[in-house]
């Protein structure tokens, strides 16, 4: 997108040197200074100099990262959305990336929360739970910058919980927490599976209950077995698998089956006054201990279910399977997930429901399906790649995947050693 041609870009060419010269000063200072050959005392006011260098930084990403966001450049790059691009640009998760864009787009409506960040006075982390309660209460932005001064970020982010519950619809509020929520799982450097999922309160309340009801059996079978004791969490790790599972591998932990089922229960606090109502008053709180605050409709809904006057729904998603293409012999595929462990798009890592491309020759004009000619994509590039024109070209190894060219220009050439 070309600027205006009234705009003078020596500032911004001067603003490029000057960023320069600061990344070097910076470098020369680390490469100068042994952190071996300090004393503690000075480390320590070497360290405040440190994250106060941080902070105006963090803030020209986050106002830059916007201007990219709105200048669509992501888009000709190939990027599913903005937060995709910086994730690559930076080298941070996909989740950080959007809570960095969702904070950005906030900050110009907050002159003093972006003043502070870039004074060095406030976090990134206090920033991000400031502009999130802010913008949907401005009138409490100054309030919560001088809150940032003395709580801790635990706090602040309670205090800023209290803001946006007050604030908001909560029916809202609930439905957009539930049009959001994922359940995502990944595994760390030392190979350990991690489970992240987002859903509303109530539902968490639910789950949480079950396994800490399930935990304590699972903390008095281990007893019982006579094996060394572990904390609480790792059994509600346990309980959690017992759970999900049904039970099938519950023999498994401490050698011990069978065993009664606990009903769950989950303990709400709620004002009898409000309940009667059917609506919360500024200062009443309703909320599952330990979980955080929910609905009043939630509990309404326990009330009616255990007079029987009501009936709970549970909402159930029927995810349906993706299968892969039945074309695909099981020997064929077992070597191809073998061989393209994520979507084969250089920086894209998706690794779920990868779809099966015939990508040099087409299924459509007779190209076979073997493993030569079979990429895995996730189905955003297979899309991109099957609608609008982007090409996958290299191949294992040496994959490059390229754009379309811009309307009126000739596409670019294959290599002339092409594969
Ligand atoms: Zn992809």
């Amino acid at each position: 997108m070309a600027l205006p041609s009234v705009v003078d870009t020596s500032t911004e060419q001067s603003a490029l040197a000057r960023l320069d010269h600061a990344i070097e000063v910076v470098q020369a200072v680390l490469a100068g200074v042994d952190p071996e050959c300090v004393s503690g005392e000075d480390a320590g006011l070497i360290l405040e100099r440190f994250v106060k260098l941080a902070r105006p930084v963090a803030a020209g990403q986050l106002a830059f990262a916007r201007r990219v966001e709105t200048c669509m450049t992501w888009k000709q790059e190939g990027h599913r959305s903005a937060a995709d691009w910086l994730a690559q640009k930076t080298k941070t998760s996909v989740g950080e990336a959007i809570s960095a864009l969702k904070t950005a787009k906030r900050l110009p409506d907050l002159p003093a929360t972006a003043d502070a960040l870039r004074r060095g006075t406030l976090s990134v982390p206090q920033v991000h739970e400031i502009a999130a309660a802010a913008s949907v209460d401005p009138a409490s932005e100054a309030d919560l910058i001088e809150m940032a001064g003395y709580l801790s970020l635990k706090g602040l982010q309670y205090r800023a919980r209290l803001i946006k519950a007050a604030a908001t619809d909560e029916a809202e509020r609930n439905a957009a927490i539930r049009k959001g929520r994922f359940l995502r799982h990944w595994l760390d450097p030392e190979g350990a599976f991690h489970l992240h999922t987002r859903m509303t309160p109530d539902a968490g309340a639910e789950v949480l209950a079950a396994v800490r009801a399930r935990a304590s059996f699972v903390a008095q079978e281990a007893v019982l077995a006579g094996t060394a004791e572990e904390g609480a969490s790792a059994y509600e790790s346990d309980a959690l698998v017992a759970l999900v599972t049904g039970d099938v591998r519950y023999d498994t932990f401490h050698g011990l089956t069978g065993g009664r089922r606990r009903t769950p229960g989950v303990v709400y606090h709620v004002s009898l006054e409000a309940l009667r109502r059917g609506q919360l008053e500024p200062g009443e709180l309703c909320e599952v201990p330990g979980v955080g605050p929910v609905p009043l409709k939630v509990i309404e809904n326990v009330v009616g279910d255990a007079m029987g006057k009501l009936v709970i729904t549970n909402g159930v998603d029927v995810t349906t399977a993706c299968h892969l293409g039945r074309t695909v012999p099981a020997h064929v595929e077992t070597a191809l997930e073998a061989r393209d462990r994520t979507c084969v798009v250089p920086g894209c890592d998706v690794t779920l429901s990868l779809e099966i491309d015939h990508w040099q020759v087409p299924f459509s004009k007779g190209g076979p399906t073997a493993l030569w000619n079979l990429a895995r994509l996730c189905r955003f590039h297979h899309q991109l790649k099957t609608y609008e024109g982007y090409e996958l070209r290299g191949g294992p190894g040496h994959w490059e995947w390229v754009p379309p060219p811009p309307p009126g220009e000739p596409p670019v050439p294959p290599p002339e050693d092409g594969p």
